[in-house]
């Protein structure tokens, strides 16, 4: 049997810890998250939604608690070890996209292969695979600019995908888009599951939440499981 993708026992990030300004942003999280399956982390603004994906994606360590991500012990890794993982083992998409402007649509997914070692014959072949897996190998010409909002957000999960990365890891991938548009891109994460990727979003948007298959919820630092509704969620 394989290992979670996330496995995550008591988990806390306390920001500057013992002055005044000290914030609990994380409160001894539990959270497993299977291989295949599609999460949804909700919470409105300041309840630690990006505390907890910096802490999955590895770009922030955590002040207590263990984190297995794959089946690796994420605190035996030095900087160079998490970095490393986060190549091989997650597929980040975020709210703004973070394409480079200046690169085409097939270069900007392209771009993770440099760092993976992978030869310049067989990135683009790879490239074109990512763009057509979400609908854009028509697009791999055109620069961000030239391109829509969830266009662009397409391309960033195709660069996301390109490493066939266990984990895709999206904090409010919808934020800066229409309703229609986020959608869309609602519906190719549920294509991505179907086609047995792990899926973890963090949103604020019920609408958003509702295409995974299960939900949990920040609330002031507390990993709420399934089925907890605060009032605050309801306005
Ligand atoms: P969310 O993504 O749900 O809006 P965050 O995880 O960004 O919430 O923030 C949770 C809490 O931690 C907030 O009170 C925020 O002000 C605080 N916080 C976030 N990052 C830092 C930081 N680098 N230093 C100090 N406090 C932080
Ligand atoms: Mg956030």
């Amino acid at each position: 049997m394989s290992s979670p993708v996330i496995d995550i026992v008591g988990l806390s990030k306390i920001y500057n810890a013992g002055t005044p300004a000290e914030v609990v942003a994380l409160r001894s999280a539990n959270l497993t998250v299977e291989r295949g399956e599609f999460l949804a982390i909700m919470g409105a603004s300041g309840s630690g939604k990006s505390t907890l994906m910096n802490m999955i994606g590895c770009l922030d360590q955590p002040t207590s608690g263990s984190y297995h991500c794959d089946g690796v012990d994420v605190a035996t890794l030095d900087a160079e070890g998490r970095a490393r993982l986060r190549l091989e083992k997650i597929g980040f998409v975020f709210q703004g996209f973070n394409l480079l402007s200046r690169q085409t649509a097939l270069e900007n997914v392209m771009m993770p292969l440099v760092y993976s070692g992978i030869t310049a014959a067989d990135r683009e072949p790879r490239g074109r695979a990512a763009l057509a897996e979400v609908g854009l190998a028509d697009r791999a010409g055109h620069r961000p600019s030239e391109l829509s909002g969830g266009q662009q957000q397409r391309v960033a999960i195709a660069r996301a995908l390109i490493n066939q990365p266990p984990l895709l890891l999206a904090d409010e991938p919808t934020g800066a888009l229409d309703s229609r548009t986020s959608e869309e891109i609602m519906a190719l994460f549920e294509r991505l599951q179907a086609s047995g990727r792990t899926v973890v979003i963090i949103t604020h948007e019920r609408p958003v939440a509702d295409h995974a298959d299960r939900v949990v919820i920040m609330h002031d630092g507390d990993l709420h499981p399934d089925g907890w509704q605060p009032s605050e969620q309801v306005a």
